[in-house]
């Protein structure tokens, strides 16, 4: 392999925008750059382009155009949920009390909102995860009541790839007659999500993780829901969310929803055999110095026949390597001309000794995986153009390089 060329094996952090989806998105920049909220020909036709991409994404999720909110991206979008929830429950225009339940493995855009509300009273529920990733029904039924005003669950996590059981969370909420929404940022397109057949109120997607633009997203909201907005202003978005629509942004959303989505199985099947390659080839070194985490790789290849893509992201690879920083890794990685993520490790600086010290994720950390590897985490996403031979340099160039940084005892103690 030669390693001048750099290898992206960062797919969950972001996708390059594929060339159909920049093509639709030119002509919004030059001759098709009207405002869709005024009423000359350009403004119609804008208004045009809007509905079409609104079309696109509801005609994905198997949702109507009107249940499809527009946002600047997942965060916002996360955001909009939970603040709204907020205001429902405080001005009481819905019957129920202060209580969230989320899980301990959300993304920061919905972990940050919570923790807002529980400084304010509100009580939360943080649902854990077992050793894959997956939370447990039974604590999600004996913590919720007809007082839970949300349950907010991440769809897959985007550090460990950890798909949740969508389907029997949302049978619980609705026996429970509480609002369901999933964070499907990394699911979707990359596994189907049809919100009548999951039977969520809210759910929420972001462009870029999808070879579509960054800085847009939407939300789903369910006919019979109603959230009040975030933004405030000239009332775009029916009122949800104000601001001049970001129109080439949202074309490109819906092409490039409509493009994956149409290769959803081909593509979900090139990488779920890639996974598992990788993870073999992974596994073979000799001298084990990691362990995986989220779902192991047999449940994974449970997956194939029948190709509903449960359990876990495909493509998705992700481990802790014994006594080492994440950081060293990926800058090791780097030098042999591939990308990778480390697992969002956060820094804390010593005020005392002015040192940095690496403190593991709060995935990690609800894992509960031994002391030793929690600083180790790396993630390896491949993407729908990585190759077979890619796939075997990476494996290739991680062991060599886990085994140079375990002889050199480049250690935390
Ligand atoms: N939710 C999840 C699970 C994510 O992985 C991300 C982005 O990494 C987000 C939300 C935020 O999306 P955006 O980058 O569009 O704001």
């Amino acid at each position: 392999m030669n390693n001048t060329k750099t290898i992206y094996a960062d797919y969950s952090a972001t996708t390059p925008v594929r060339q159909e989806v920049i093509d639709a998105m030119l002509p919004l920049y030059k001759e098709d750059f009207g405002n869709p909220s005024s009423i000359h020909s350009y403004g119609i036709k804008a208004q045009k382009y809007l509905e079409t991409a609104r079309n696109n994404i509801a005609a994905v999720l198997n949702a109507k155009s009107n249940e499809i909110y527009f946002t600047s991206g997942g965060t916002e979008a996360n955001n909009t949920v939970i603040n709204g929830i907020e205001i429902l429950v405080e001005e009481n225009l819905i019957k129920k009390k202060k209580h969230i339940i989320t899980t301990k493995i959300e993304h920061s855009s919905v972990i940050a909102q919570v923790e807002r509300l529980q400084k304010k009273g509100w009580q939360i529920t943080w649902l854990n995860v077992d050793k894959e990733g997956f939370i447990s029904l039974e604590e999600l039924k004996s913590n919720i009541s007809d007082q839970t005003a949300l349950v907010s669950i991440i769809h897959a996590n985007n550090e460990i790839g950890t798909i949740q059981d969508l389907k029997n969370i949302s049978l619980v909420c609705k026996s429970h007659n509480v609002l369901l929404h999933a964070d499907a940022v990394q699911s979707f397109c990359k596994v189907p999500v049809d919100v009548n057949e999951l039977t969520v109120d809210f759910l929420t997607i972001s462009g870029h993780k999808i070879y579509g633009p960054k800085g847009v997203g939407a939300l789903y909201i369910k006919s019979s829901q109603k959230l009040p907005p975030l933004i405030i202003g000239g009332g775009q978005e029916a009122n949800l969310r104000s601001g001049t629509e970001n129109i080439s942004g949202i074309v490109g959303l819906g092409i490039a929803a409509k493009l994956l989505n149409s290769e959803i199985h081909q593509i979900a099947s090139k990488l779920r055999q890639q996974q598992i390659r990788l993870m073999e080839k992974i596994s073979s070194s000799e001298d084990k110095k990691f362990i995986f985490t989220g779902v192991e790789i047999n449940k994974i290849k449970e997956n194939i026949p029948n190709e509903k893509f449960l359990y876990r992201i495909p493509g998705h690879i992700s481990l802790c390597i014994k006594d080492t920083e994440a950081e060293s890794i990926v800058l090791q990685c780097d030098l042999c001309g591939i990308a990778i993520s480390a697992g969002s490790a956060c820094s804390n600086l010593d005020l005392k000794t002015g040192e940095s010290t690496l403190k593991p994720s709060h995935v990690i950390t609800a894992l509960n995986i031994p002391k030793e590897y929690e600083k180790g985490s790396i993630r390896i996403t491949l993407g729908k153009d990585t190759t077979n031979e890619e796939v075997d340099y990476i494996a290739e160039s991680l062991i060599n390089i886990i085994n140079k940084l375990s002889a050199k005892k480049t250690v935390l103690k």
